[in-house]
Parts: structure tokens; sequence; C-alpha cells
């Protein structure tokens, strides 16, 4: 059974890199480990699904602003996040075959999974996850800056700076999309866990005695949203952190999780970080980050929810979803939204006039859509390619069309055909779109 479920994700690697989602970076040097490059169809999905995050925390709500700060802060923030001292994993090394391990994730009784030898761990040491560089031609340790190992940090320092600029009054929350990088200790499972990645994260600012309806609330908007973005709902689930899992800034977290072909992960964290975060930069800064209530005259810290979800990660659990191995073919069957390429057009064959036909509603549908214009191989193998793509539907201009100016559109996850007036194609699309 193992053994057949990472089949499942070699297939889906191997399609990854065939059709241009996902390439392995410098993979012409040897690849680099754990980074990767997103390709024609790559970039189009992960576009759309930080679209799709965008539009339902920023756009559909009125208690919402957006920022992009920059990925070099100052080393201070580090300090005050509490990153420089404690983000840290605990590593460790077998001695006989060099393999580097998290220590939380090995049973150390047991022999090394790599070369079955036992009893050859070192002991635990701490290994900070951040990366590491300097700002300007000294490279020395007072100008030691850090690769963000999170986007959150740069919503906190700019709380005031938004709430002042949009006059927002609590409760109300920031969001921003951004480059993470951690020095992961195993990185692996494709883009599951890589060491420069996107986040989507949300900081919702609250009164403290609220903080337990927002997160509640969080909880649930969250999980609707994987729910729209087409995913089994029989694959989706909560976890709560116990005690001993709590970070140290959380009262309360939640993660949303996925049954991947390698189990039950993470893919987006709820937390409810108290005023932890504000308190650690008012004493760092020496800035008085309180919030002052106009109706209660109080002047208070903020409590802050946070969703915090990987946009990569998010993109596998989507690929992971919708791989689907029928009898003849493989097909992807990715909500019509978050799909690369929304449809594909066809002419039957390359002639009697059916190309210019099939391009010129390739022309009128361009510009709206990421759209396909195929008139190679037989219709049979232009299907498949664009199951394999994920793309919905396929429009084949054929003999009738010049007749009676319509085509058939086929759908991608029942094959089924019907036809359709040239001039309802927009609509037809926008209906299932949208
Ligand atoms: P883990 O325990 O798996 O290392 P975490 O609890 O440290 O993860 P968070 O700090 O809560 O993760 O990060 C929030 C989200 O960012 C995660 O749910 C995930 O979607 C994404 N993320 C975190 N680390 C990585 C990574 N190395 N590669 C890809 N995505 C990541």
């Amino acid at each position: 059974m193992a053994a057949q479920k990472n089949n499942v994700m070699d297939k889906l690697v191997s399609l990854a890199k065939r059709r241009g989602f996902i390439f392995q970076s410098s993979e012409i040097y040897g690849g680099i480990n754990s980074c990767y490059d997103y390709g024609p169809l790559g970039v189009e999905m992960k576009k759309n699904i930080k679209e799709l995050w965008w539009k339902s925390m920023v756009y559909e709500r009125d208690d919402m602003e957006g920022i992009d700060a920059s990925i070099l802060m100052h080393p201070k923030v580090w300090e005050a996040s509490g990153h420089v001292e404690g983000f840290t994993d605990p590593m460790i090394d077998c001695k006989v075959c060099k393999t580097r391990f998290r220590a939380d994730q090995i049973d150390t009784s047991k022999p090394c999974p790599v070369c079955g030898n036992r009893d050859s761990f070192t002991e635990a040491r701490q290994f900070n996850l951040m990366f590491k560089t300097y700002m300007g031609p000294v490279e020395d340790s007072a100008n030691i800056v850090y690769l963000r190992p999170e986007t959150a940090q740069g919503i906190y320092v700019n709380f005031h700076n938004v709430r002042e600029a949009t006059r927002r009054k609590l409760p109300f929350g920031i969001a921003q999309i951004g480059k993470a990088f951690r020095n992961e200790i195993t990185p692996g499972n494709f883009i599951f866990r890589t060491r420069e990645f996107e986040q989507m994260e949300m900081q919702f600012f609250v009164r403290p005695d609220e903080d337990e309806q927002w997160f509640e609330y969080w909880k649930k908007e969250r999980m609707a949203w994987y729910s729209r973005l087409g995913l089994k709902q029989d694959k989706l689930r909560f976890h709560e952190h116990g005690k001993d899992e709590l970070a140290h800034y959380a009262k309360s977290a939640y993660d949303v999780e996925y049954e991947f072909p390698f189990g039950w992960n993470e893919i987006e964290g709820i937390h409810n970080r108290t005023d932890f975060d504000l308190a650690r930069h008012k004493e760092y800064s020496g800035k008085d980050l309180r919030y002052f209530d106009d109706q209660s005259k109080e002047r208070f810290l903020p409590y802050i929810i946070e969703t915090s979800v990987g946009c990569d990660r998010t993109l596998l659990t989507c690929l992971v979803d919708a791989y689907t191995e029928e009898e003849e073919r493989v097909v992807l069957k990715l909500d019509p939204k978050v799909a690369p390429i929304k449809a594909a057009i066809f002419p039957l064959v390359k002639r009697d006039g059916m190309p210019e036909v099939a391009r010129k509603i390739v022309n009128e549908l361009r510009g709206e859509y990421r759209i396909f214009y195929d008139e190679s191989g037989s219709i049979g193998r232009r299907y498949r390619r664009q199951d394999e793509a994920g793309t919905p539907y396929c429009f084949t201009v054929d003999t009738e069309t010049l007749e009676n100016q319509t085509v058939t559109v086929r759908d991608r996850d029942s094959m089924e055909q019907q036809r359709i007036k040239i001039g309802e194609i927009k609509s037809y699309l926008a209906e299932r779109i949208k």
C-alpha cells in the first residue's frame, strides 16, 4: 500500500515536469536540493490560487487591508519575534552514512532508515532554520540580516502604519502574500517542504476579550475556502495542537490537514497569538504599540488571530487531489477556478476553413482567460493532452460549425459532449469558472 501511494507521488512529479507545471531548479547543473521552478502551467495555477485567496480574504470583505513588506527586515525584528533564540529544530546525524534527520521525526531506538546501522545517531543539537546573509559589503556580525522565515512579522511592524493610513478600527485584518525561507533539515515530498516557498498569511487584530469568537470564526472561514477550491471533503480535517505542541506565542492552534499519499499533514495553521507579537515589538522597539479605543477610552494591545498557509503546499494539495487514473487516461480533475488553462479550442481538421473559425474564437476569449489552441494530431490525442493539463473544457470546430455556427464542448471529467452556439461560449465559461 505504501509503495503504491509513493508511486502516485512519483507519477505526479513526472507529470508535473513533463507537462510544465514544476521543474527542479538548476536542473542542468544537477539540481539544487528542495528548490523548484514553476513552468508555464505551474505559474498559471499558482497565480490562480493566490488570486482566489486574495479575493476571499481581501476583496470579498470590508474588514481587511493588504500589504507587501520587504523580505529583509531589521535584525531586531527576529530577536523580538523569538526566531533568533527559538526558531530551531532538533537535528541528529547518522555517524555511518552522514544522513541528517529531524530528531522529532525519527525513532532513534530503531536502525538508521537510510543505511540500516543501529545506534549510529549523534546526540540531538538545536539547529536554527533562518538563512543568514550580510547587508552591505562587510561580512561581519554587525551586518547580519535574515531572509524572513515567515511573512507575519512584516504585518506586525506595520500594524499602526496600516491602521493610521486607512483609519481602521478593531476588528480588522492585514493580508499578505510573499516569499519565506527556512533552512529545513529534512525538506522533501516534492514541493511539500522546501527551503524557499510562498506564504499567504493573514493577521486579524481584535479586542482581547473577543479572541475566542474570532478564532472560531476564522477556523470555519478557512475550512470553507478549501471546499471552494474543490478539494475532497473526506481528505480534510482539523488537528488541534495539544499543550506540548503549542508554539511559544500561541494560546490555541488548529492545523488544517490534508491526507496526502504520504499521510495526513498540515496545509494551514490557524493560531490565537494573543498579544505576544505586539508586546514583544513594543518591548524591543521601545515604541508604544497599544491601540486606543475611542469609545471605551481604553489603551491596550490587540490580540491577533493568524491564518497561515503555504501557496506551494496548496498547489501540491490541489494536484494530489485532482490526480486521477482512469482506464484510458490520466486526468487532473482540477476545479475550473484553479486550472491553469480554462479552455482549449480545436479545429477538427486543418482545412475547410476550420482553423480560421477556431482562431477567431481564441481571439475573442483571449485576454479574459488563458486559452490554448491546438490543431495537431488526432482529436482524441488532443483531448488526452488537455486532460493531463487539467483543462476543464475543450471546444471543437467541425463541419457542422460551418453550417450552423455551433461547436462541440467536451467536459473534462464526464467526457460528455454537447453542442452550443459559438456566441454562447463566453457565458458557458463564465458560468462555470467564476
Ligand atoms: P512544520 O511543522 O510542518 O514545519 P510549521 O508548523 O512550522 O510547519 P507554520 O510556521 O505554521 O508551519 O507555517 C504556515 C504554513 O506555511 C504551513 O502550514 C505550510 O503551508 C507553509 N510552510 C511552512 N514551512 C514550509 C516549507 N518548508 N515549505 C513549504 N511550505 C511551508
